[in-house]
């Protein structure tokens, strides 16, 4: 029994308006941003730009299959690195108008494309699909890795969960599990529940992305958690290799971008202090070698953020160009809570989720990117005051931004890999990547 109502009729309804009247309402115009903890300012200029960027390009897409079974799908899910050539971006953006047959999206097969099990679909050998979901999950991560004689990404998952401290509240996936409290056995690759029943278990359960998984349904939040995880897996993955080669003085002429937060959301999240943890002792070793900090950035695409950047840009005519090209506005938590995440909470802005903190910033050539630098010490999470040195390497992040964001796409911005794929030199997980990238700085440094 649906009943239909007008929504004028509601719109004005006298319980609706007089709710609406009790509800906080913060427009354009109210109040500046610098009146409350983000003030704009012309972009600092860069103190050492990178020479190489790698960058972490993910995409998952839900599949169906015909196996017999209605609705069965399996989720495909791809994450590469990009490596682009700031040189080769500068000297492209000299061109005004580039030859299409320029523009060649370069494609190829690598051990970061795999898929997982969905609904209605199992793997041959007599798992149910959630169980051939765990088990796909665990297995495609001992099958990626940066280099061929690396670690693979459950090596560098076993690393991000040695940070973990162990949470009673953590499930068995089997719900008949025996063991008295039904805890989640924590161990290292593949073994077994200790309870008599004795079934297997990964160390990937404690993911819990396959509490994601429904068997009755398309499970496009278990892929998208699983891209997810992969991609920050692999940007770790590839640190920790460099630092197991003992390359990490390449690490100063080498800038790392996200398409995406530096988050981690959903069931994993307690992967995110761990991530932190990690990149922050990569992080000090790499100091001790180039005397600076890593350069990673974070660029956010669509959300919140980016709609309360869009609203700032607009004038009081209500058309885009409010904000000079070359402004950067660095973000308080007292700021995000009072204009863009409604929030009275003690605790700071996604603190559960985030282990890097954002800015908004017009590039040069007029792009709005909500970017963000990650947390390398307390001073940095310290989101009560945004100093420009609470984000690791700003200046140098921006002047990258204003590089790769290229003209000619102004808002699409994700820039890194679609508009100036002509600069991608090298794109894959294996070993293509790596290996370029040493060639490459190694051509330059007998130059
Ligand atoms: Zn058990």
């Amino acid at each position: 029994m649906a009943r239909h109502i007008a929504v004028s009729r509601i719109a004005e309804s006298e319980r609706v308006k007089s709710f609406l009247k009790r509800c906080l309402v913060t427009l354009p115009g109210d109040e500046r941003p610098s009146s409350s903890g983000a003030v704009p300012e012309k972009a600092p200029d860069p103190e050492h730009l990178p020479r190489f960027v790698v960058a972490v390009d993910g995409s998952n897409v839900p599949i169906p299959v015909r196996n017999g079974y209605p609705g069965a799908e399996i989720g495909f899910i791809s994450v590469a690195l990009v490596l682009l050539d700031l040189q080769r971006i500068a000297g492209l953006s000299r061109q005004r108008f580039p030859n299409p047959s320029d523009v060649v999206k370069t494609t190829t097969t690598d051990a970061g494309e795999f898929v997982l099990p969905g609904n209605n679909v199992q793997l041959t050998d007599g798992l149910g699909p959630a169980q051939s979901f765990r088990w796909q999950l665990h297995n495609v991560l001992t099958e990626i890795r940066a280099a061929a004689d690396g670690e693979s990404l459950l090596d560098t998952y076993h690393a991000l969960l040695a940070y973990k401290s162990h949470d009673r509240t953590e499930r068995c996936p089997y719900e008949d599990c025996a063991k008295p409290d039904g805890s989640l056995e924590r161990g290292t690759g593949a073994y077994r529940c200790p309870c008599r029943l004795g079934r297997p278990l990964y160390s990937t359960d404690a993911l819990r992305i396959h509490e994601a998984f429904s068997p009755t349904r398309s499970s496009g939040e278990a892929y998208g958690e699983t891209m997810q995880v992969v991609e920050r897996l692999i940007l770790v993955n590839f640190l920790r290799t460099i630092e197991q080669k003992d390359w990490l003085d390449s690490l100063g002429r080498i800038a790392f971008m996200f398409d995406g937060p530096l988050a981690v959301f959903g069931h994993p999240a307690w992967l995110k202090d761990a991530i932190q943890r990690e990149l922050t002792r990569i992080n000090d070793r790499v100091r001790t070698v180039t005397g600076r900090d890593l350069l990673i950035v974070g660029v956010e695409k669509t959300g919140e953020f980016m709609e309360h950047f869009l609203r700032l840009d607009m004038t009081p005519q209500d058309s885009p160009g409010n904000v000079e090209p070359g402004t950067l506005f660095r973000l308080t938590d007292q700021y995000i809570k009072r204009h863009i995440i409604l929030s009275k909470s003690d605790r700071p802005y996604g603190f559960q989720t985030y282990f890097g903190r954002k800015f908004l910033y017009k590039t040069r050539s007029g792009a709005r990117i909500v970017g963000m630098t990650p947390f390398f010490n307390d001073y940095h999470s310290d989101t009560t005051t945004a100093h420009v040195d609470q984000f690791p390497r700003l200046s140098d992040a921006l002047a990258l931004l204003d590089s790769v964001v290229s003209s000619r796409y102004p808002d699409a911005v994700v820039p890194i890999v679609e508009a100036n794929s002509q600069a991608a030199i090298a794109r894959g997980v294996g070993i293509r990547v790596l290996e370029r990238l040493v060639r490459e700085l190694l051509a330059n440094d007998n130059r």
